[in-house]
């Protein structure tokens, strides 16, 4: 079983590891791609269900997109975000774990979400005071899986030594991210099976929160 030798700080995804979002993530990710396509941004038989929206968008990003484009595209996935945070609820133990770790542990979010859109849901669920610092894609670079919202918040906390952060999250990009980051990565879930394909390996992998208690 993974032991790090002393963690002190935590880096969680948000959507779907700590906030239960009612996010239509496959709708978003539909409507962005038909736009993209529509607008030739995208080539026609595009590998989408290989791709987050997030990483759809940095695709499209890296080979030349407009600021236009960008911006209705933004535009999109902020509305399926505010649509789906309006009913987020937390994930099962998401209260227990947060007071459990509270006193010892500096805990990060790093979310693709906007921060405003964060926060918001952070604090109708009042699990925002938790938090020493929150990441989202206003701060970062590029979203995850580009690792900077990780290597943003080891920043933020230099008195934490480099061996002493993990993370956890539900998907595969943020273990892509984490991985890059140099942090080790704990999943959470059900939507494991990607993470194999995608070449990533955690250091665990939890079917519920406490048991994220058993790492640090
Ligand atoms: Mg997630």
């Amino acid at each position: 079983m993974y032991k790090s030798s002393h963690v002190r700080g935590i880096i969680f995804d948000m959507d779907n590891t700590l906030l239960r979002s009612k996010i239509n993530f496959q709708m978003m990710k539909k409507q962005v791609a038909d736009y993209l396509i529509d607008h030739d941004l995208l080539p026609v038989g595009f590998p989408i269900q290989e791709h987050t929206t997030s990483t759809m968008i940095e695709y499209v990003k890296a080979n030349g997109m407009s600021e236009e484009s960008y911006t209705e595209v933004m535009h999109m996935v902020v509305q399926h975000e505010l649509i789906g945070m309006e009913g987020a609820g937390l994930e099962s133990h998401v209260s227990e774990l947060l007071k459990a770790l509270m006193t010892g542990y500096v805990l990060v979010i790093v979310t693709n979400n906007s921060y405003k859109a964060a926060v918001q849901a952070l604090e109708t669920t009042g699990i925002h005071p938790y938090f020493d610092l929150i990441i989202g894609r206003e701060q970062m670079e590029a979203m995850k899986p580009s690792p900077s919202g990780y290597l943003a918040a080891k920043q933020h906390f230099p008195h934490i030594l480099e061996s002493e952060w993990i993370s956890i999250g539900d998907s595969w990009i943020d273990g892509r991210a984490s991985v890059d980051a140099g942090v080790p990565f704990i999943s959470y879930g059900l939507s494991g099976h990607l993470m194999k394909e995608k070449g990533i390996s955690p250091v665990a992998h939890i079917d519920s929160l406490l048991k994220l208690l058993d790492y640090v």
